[in-house]
């Protein structure tokens, strides 16, 4: 094992740089992905290709999809030929949905929103600015008509999509200076992709859409200003804290940013009736225990940004966040107005927002504020 692979499996802070070199090379040599273990059964076993937007072992998004493979490979006892394709080892990360909706491969494990360029509505089954949390964003999908809406834009492409994973809320992002209103993002170039970009762009801001890879440089040189990612778990090995010191939170672009599972819709209803509740179980799972590792791992993560590296924590003020709404509500004004289904999922979301939010704020959020206000945690 030569001493990059031990740093790499070595340490719970893998650098950045090496992660990134390493994750490369492994999607130059692994054209030919492998099987992700020896099957038990052979006997009418089904052949499933997964392909994904993450580089291999990308912690918390490609882990959480890997594991995702592997278990519904162990729940049938390896009927379920599962073929793992991280992003790149078959075809480019925004080529899985064309991969998936054509038939050559079976299921997509992605974030829906890169999809807006083929349907805007796509937006609101990742995550919207001022949308749902992860426990909200549940309980629209499962009993608030959301899975009804996602069926429908699935539908128009081939597509099943079921619940497979969550970040939950995402930090505002890093900042090389102070922002206390929205004055302070004029002419910023911050790496924010989709919805929460289009909010930046309206005050004044020049967003950037870079993938993982390629945001550290730009931030170190210089070729932008800040950029959000995902938590203090991921932003860590990212190593951002090296070009930029302030922290803000909390990110009003992805409050609870879902991961999808797409399937083949043609191919999942060939299976029995059996199979196919086997991969929404497993699916099902992995959104239970991708938001669990990222909620026991971001708050160690944060103490070592702040303590370790100089991180200044800060919060966005009402002021700024004020502002975030308004030019919210004007970018919103234009995705109603893009098509019907658009229309009626965003009016399914902000009722959503309204009744299963306004619940969250009087149990969850109450007892909470109370629980920390009282015990001073
Ligand atoms: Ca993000």
């Amino acid at each position: 094992m030569s001493k990059k692979d031990k740093t790499l499996k070595g340490t719970k802070t893998p650098s950045r740089r090496k992660f990134f070199k390493v994750a490369a090379a492994t999607g130059v040599a692994a054209v030919a992905a492998s099987t992700l273990a020896a099957p038990a059964v052979a006997a009418d076993r089904v052949e499933v290709a997964i392909v994904t937007t993450w580089p291999r072992d990308f912690p918390g998004l490609g882990t959480g999809a890997q594991r995702f493979a592997k278990r519904l490979m162990d729940m049938s006892d390896g009927r379920f030929q599962v073929k793992y394709f991280a992003s790149g080892e078959r075809v480019k990360a925004f080529d899985s949905f064309d991969e998936v909706a054509s038939g050559n491969a079976q299921m997509y494990h992605a974030a829906d929103y890169y999809w807006v360029g083929k349907d805007k509505t796509w937006g609101y089954f990742t995550a919207v600015p001022f949308g749902l949390t992860y426990t909200e964003v549940n309980a629209w999908i499962r009993f608030g008509g959301g899975q009804q809406l996602w069926d429908e834009l699935a539908g128009k492409f081939g597509l099943k999509n079921f619940l497979c994973g969550n970040t939950g809320v995402q930090m505002g992002g890093w900042f090389n200076k102070k922002i206390n209103s929205a004055k302070d993002l004029k002419g910023l170039k911050m790496r924010i992709p989709g919805l929460g970009g289009q909010v930046m762009a309206k005050l004044g801001a020049s967003p950037v859409s870079l993938p993982g890879g390629q945001i550290y440089e730009n931030l170190v040189s210089g070729a932008i200003d800040a950029t959000e990612w995902v938590g203090p778990w991921n932003d860590e090995i990212m190593k951002f804290h090296e070009a930029a010191k302030y922290y803000y939170y909390p990110g009003m672009h992805e409050p609870g940013s879902l991961l999808a599972c797409g399937c083949n819709k043609s191919w999942l209803t060939s299976l029995s009736k059996s199979d196919q509740l086997m991969i929404e179980a497993a699916a099902s799972m992995e959104n239970d225990v991708m938001m669990s590792e990222y909620n026991a791992k971001n708050g160690a993560a944060l103490s070592r940004l702040i303590n370790d590296h100089g991180v200044k924590l800060m919060k966005f003020n009402d002021k700024t966040y004020d502002a975030f709404a308004g030019a919210a509500e004007e970018v919103f004004a234009e995705v109603v107005a893009s098509s019907d289904l658009a229309a009626r999922t965003h009016k399914s979301m902000t009722k959503a927002r309204k009744d299963i939010g306004g619940w969250a704020k009087l149990s969850d959020q109450a007892y909470v504020a109370q629980r920390n206000r009282a015990l001073g945690v």
